[in-house]
């Protein structure tokens, strides 16, 4: 039985991009007969250590119970599960797999930018990866605390998207851990959905490029794969990743604009092929009606209402 789940961040209200996302991450796991899980990304919004729910987790999770979207297991929260990254990460390091990176992100930046260094952007060029222990010492006793990143060794990774094909890239050396100590999101994305057996991951596909470092991870940790699902982004009517300028993207800026919860609901539904006709009132019907073949292979071009005047 597949397993899948939708994990985001609690930084703000969803707008219409990540309802639909969530809609297609149910539609994907009840085409299998499958469960689906909510995960509330926390690990960089909420105090480390918090179990509040943040209004904005509130919030969301509010959004997607008012389009039908729940989970069948309670909210899962990174910020409830630091000992067990802590823990995978020490067991890398026993392995000699990390190394300590003292590099502030300006520095990172600059290497990059260096005529050897044609890579992409964010990727670490390996700057710290060969001090020697005596250099580590003495910049730990500096004050600085370093983040650890995986000694990924430029391995080549490809990774099978079931809507984007193969995609391949070499690994960077990535954090695992910040300086502050908290984990990384490529770490505890994998751990998460390793412990949820999360077997399929379906989310948007700007987070195909970061995809490689997970899967590297995967690997190393032993866990299986899970199948990639990254589906196409909405788009603003300038074909820009659709955003507050563009008018009404929430669901409260589009009940203010007189939408009603079920409308939106079924734009989004005609906007992933199932069709408006279908009389859907809750996302569960939406997912009994979808047809993977059917969801529209491009990105999805929304003309919100209410955009601010273009100067
Ligand atoms: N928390 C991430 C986000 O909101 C999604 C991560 C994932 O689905 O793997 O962008």
């Amino acid at each position: 039985m597949t397993t899948g789940r939708f994990a985001p961040s609690p930084t703000g209200a969803l707008h219409l991009g990540n309802l639909r996302t969530a809609l297609l991450a149910l539609c994907f796991a009840r085409a299998g007969g499958g469960r689906f899980l909510i995960r509330v990304e926390d690990l960089t919004t909420a105090p480390s250590g918090g179990h509040e729910a943040s209004g904005t987790e509130r919030g969301q999770l509010a959004d997607l119970r008012a389009l039908g979207i729940v989970g069948d297991e309670a909210v899962a929260r990174q910020s409830d599960r630091l000992a067990t990254y802590r823990a995978a990460v020490e067991s890398l390091q026993r392995r000699g797999l990390t190394y300590p990176c003292f590099c502030t992100r300006r520095e990172i930046r600059e290497a990059s930018r260096a005529p050897h260094g044609a890579s992409p952007e964010g990727t670490y060029p390996g700057t710290c990866a060969s001090l020697g222990e005596a250099e580590v010492r003495r910049r730990r006793d500096a004050g600085r605390s370093p983040a650890l990143r995986l000694a990924a060794g430029a391995a080549r990774v490809t990774v099978h998207d079931r809507l984007a094909g193969e995609f391949s890239s070499t690994v960077d050396d990535f954090v695992l851990q910040r300086g502050d100590g908290l984990p990384a999101y490529n770490l505890a994305v994998v751990l998460d959905d390793a412990a949820q057996g999360v077997d399929q991951v379906v989310r948007g596909a700007d987070l195909l490029e970061t995809t490689p470092r997970q899967v590297l991870l995967y690997d190393l940790l032993g866990h299986t794969r899970p199948e990639y699902v990254h589906v196409p982004l909405v788009l603003g009517p300038d074909r820009e990743r659709l955003a507050k300028r563009h008018g009404s993207v929430t669901l409260a800026g589009l009940r203010d604009s007189g939408w009603t919860d079920e409308a939106v609901l079924r734009l989004l539904a005609s906007s992933i092929g199932v069709p408006h006709g279908a009389g859907v009132s809750s996302a569960e019907e939406v997912a009994a009606a979808f047809d993977a073949a059917a969801l529209p292979p491009g990105p999805w071009v929304f003309d919100p209402p209410g955009a601010a005047p273009r100067s």
